[in-house]
Formats: structure tokens, C-alpha cells, sequence
């Protein structure tokens, strides 16, 4: 049970990284300012997040159960919390999608908008009338940079998290009226089990119904280009974490939060053409012009980028 003055934290998805590091950084945080529930679909897979808890779990850090693409399960969840009080909820499950979209059924497409963006407005519907009712609380979501800019086959999960900035940008003015604060956390590359289970689908995947050149193009351009940009510009689990921190300890958190500074100027270009031109051309000739020369910045950046300069691109601040 959270003592006086500890701020509740509820967070989604911490059977492995991102949202398992929050939840193990929060537990431990020094002046145990937080009671933190860290919640997984399957309790099964709790041993990795009660092995990097340590001492903190049982004592600032509990476990729930929670499938939120489930009605049922996120009810069941809020209401095994005290008085359903959570201070600070950190909606992080989620779940990826790569490849041409003509070798995607629309089944699978679902299923991602299901955890990805109904998942979130799920926990926020949940969540959110008791924050209304104490004039406090604050959301945060973990949303990617590419809920701010489309990715060349990328393009379901792409629209999932644009869909969910839609919902929060316009949630976000309703709730300041109830002194509710909402953050998006905006990452590029991170090294979680995310990357390699997408990885492990497009092995698996056959691209029924797709033309030849897609294939090429998918297997023989893009990937190789995104293995590239995961090993120069990829943070660390850790590394959002502490940004997560940083944003929930602000006495003004932003609305946006990009993780990692070396995606600034790619996000920018949206921004400084309004006709989209500047950032489809740029990706377009980055991917199928350039595609060596970007090998070779990217080998460049990788040597440049060593961890220790890579931790001080952390924004905010
Ligand atoms: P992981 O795959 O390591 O973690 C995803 C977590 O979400 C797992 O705990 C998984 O649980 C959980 N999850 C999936 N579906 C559900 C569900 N229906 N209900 C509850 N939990 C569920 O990936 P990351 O840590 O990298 O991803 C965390 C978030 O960060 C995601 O929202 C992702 O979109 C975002 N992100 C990740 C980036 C990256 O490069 N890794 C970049 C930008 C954003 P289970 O073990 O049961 O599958």
C-alpha cells in the first residue's frame, strides 16, 4: 500500500523493456517518492521485472494483472487499486508491425490499432474520472517518433501511434481544465525485445500477394537501412526512463517529448514545408538515392555515438 505523500503510478506493459525499466527505476527512486504498479498481461512473465526490482518489490513496487485490450481486465485492475487512486498512469504497452502492407490482413492490422491506440483511450476512460474528481493526476504516453512521422513500411503502426497523438493532442486541452496533465514521451530506435520480435516476424513472414520489387525493396533497401539507424541512433530502455522521470517529476511537464535530439531534424522537415514535399522527397531519396552514403554516416554516427554521448541526448533539459 502507498504511504501518506507517495504518488501512485500505475504503468502498462512491464513484462520487458520500456516499460519494465520505468516501472524499476520509479520503484527505486531514492526518496521512494512513488508506490509503483507495474502491470503485464501474463503474471507468468513477471521473474525478469521482480529480479530487477530487488528489495523495492513488495515494498514500492506491486503487480496487477492488466491485458488492456481488454474491458474486463483493465476494470478488474483499476479496481484492485486503493480507492482507485492513481496519481500518475504510464500507458506504454504496445505492440509493432513492419512490412508491405498488401502482406498484411486487415485482422493483424486491428490487432495493433487494438493495443496501440484502444488500449490507451481504454486506460485513459478507466483512469480518467477520478483525476477529474480530485482536480488531479497526470498521463503520460508513450507514443514514437513515428506518431509524429510516417516511416516507409512501418505504415499501420505508424498511423496507430498518430492516431493516439490525435486523441491526446485534442484530450490534453480538456484535461488542463481539470488540472490533468497529459505527456507523450516520443522515442526513436530503443534496443528492447521490440526490435527483435519484429525482426523475428518479417523472418517468418512469405508477403503473400506482394510484387516482386516490394520484396526487394523491403528486404534488400529498407532493412538493412533501419538495422543501420537502430545500431547508430538506438537508445536504451534506461534511457527513456530516465527521460520519463524527468518529465513526471517537471512542475510544467511539455505535451511532447522526443527522447532522442538526433531525430529533431527529421521531425522539423514536416514542419518547415506545410505541402509535405521536403520530408516525403527527403525520405524518399535517404532510402533509394543515398542509400550507401546513409550507410556510411550511419557507420560514422555509430562510432560517434558511443553510449556515453549517446545519455547526454536526452531531452528534455
Ligand atoms: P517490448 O516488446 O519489450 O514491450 C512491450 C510491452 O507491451 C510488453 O510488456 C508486452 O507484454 C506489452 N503488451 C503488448 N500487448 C499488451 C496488451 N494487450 N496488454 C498489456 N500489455 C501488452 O517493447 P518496448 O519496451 O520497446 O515497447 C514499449 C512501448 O514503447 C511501446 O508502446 C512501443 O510502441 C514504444 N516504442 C518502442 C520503440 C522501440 O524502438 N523499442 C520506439 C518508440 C516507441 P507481453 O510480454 O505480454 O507481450
Amino acid at each position: 500500500m502507498a504511504n501518506s505523500g507517495q504518488k501512485v503510478v500505475l504503468i502498462t506493459g512491464c513484462s520487458s523493456g520500456i516499460g519494465l525499466r520505468i516501472a524499476v527505476t520509479l520503484a527505486k527512486d531514492e526518496k521512494k517518492r512513488y508506490h509503483v504498479i507495474a502491470t503485464m498481461r501474463d503474471l507468468k512473465k513477471k521473474d525478469k521485472l521482480v529480479e530487477a526490482a530487488g528489495d523495492a518489490y513488495g515494498k514500492t513496487l506491486m503487480l496487477l494483472p492488466l491485458d488492456v485490450c481488454s474491458d474486463e481486465s483493465v476494470r478488474q485492475c483499476i479496481n484492485n487499486v486503493k480507492d482507485r487512486h492513481i496519481d500518475i498512469l504510464i500507458n506504454n504497452a504496445g505492440v509493432g508491425l513492419l512490412g508491405p502492407v498488401e502482406s498484411i490482413s486487415i485482422e493483424e492490422m486491428k490487432k495493433v490499432f487494438e493495443t496501440n491506440f484502444f488500449g490507451v483511450v481504454r486506460m485513459i476512460k478507466e483512469v480518467m474520472p477520478d483525476m477529474k474528481k480530485r482536480r488531479s493526476g497526470h498521463i503520460v504516453v508513450m507514443s514514437s517518433v513515428m506518431g509524429l512521422q510516417g516511416v516507409v513500411f512501418n505504415d499501420v503502426y505508424t498511423a496507430s501511434k498518430f492516431a493516439m497523438e490525435g486523441f491526446c493532442e485534442s484530450m490534453a486541452v480538456q484535461l488542463m481544465k481539470f488540472n490533468i496533465r497529459l505527456s507523450m514521451i516520443e522515442p526513436g530506435p530503443v534496443h528492447t525485445e521490440f526490435e527483435t520480435k519484429m525482426m523475428e516476424d518479417v523472418a517468418k513472414m512469405e508477403y503473400p500477394g506482394v510484387d516482386a520489387d516490394t520484396v526487394r525493396y523491403f528486404k534488400d533497401v529498407y532493412l538493412p537501412s533501419s538495422i543501420d539507424i537502430f545500431e547508430a541512433m538506438g537508445q536504451t530502455p534506461e534511457d527513456i526512463a530516465q527521460c520519463t522521470k524527468k518529465v513526471i517529476e517537471s512542475n510544467s511537464p511539455r505535451f511532447r517529448n522526443l527522447t532522442n535530439s538526433l531525430y529533431t531534424p527529421i521531425v522539423a522537415l514536416k514542419y518547415a514545408d506545410e505541402t509535405g514535399g521536403l520530408s516525403v522527397n527527403t525520405f524518399y531519396n535517404l532510402l533509394f538515392n543515398f542509400g550507401p552514403l546513409m550507410h556510411i554516416t550511419m557507420s560514422i554516427l555509430k562510432c560517434l555515438t558511443c553510449s556515453c554521448l549517446r545519455r547526454r541526448t536526452i531531452s528534455p533539459n
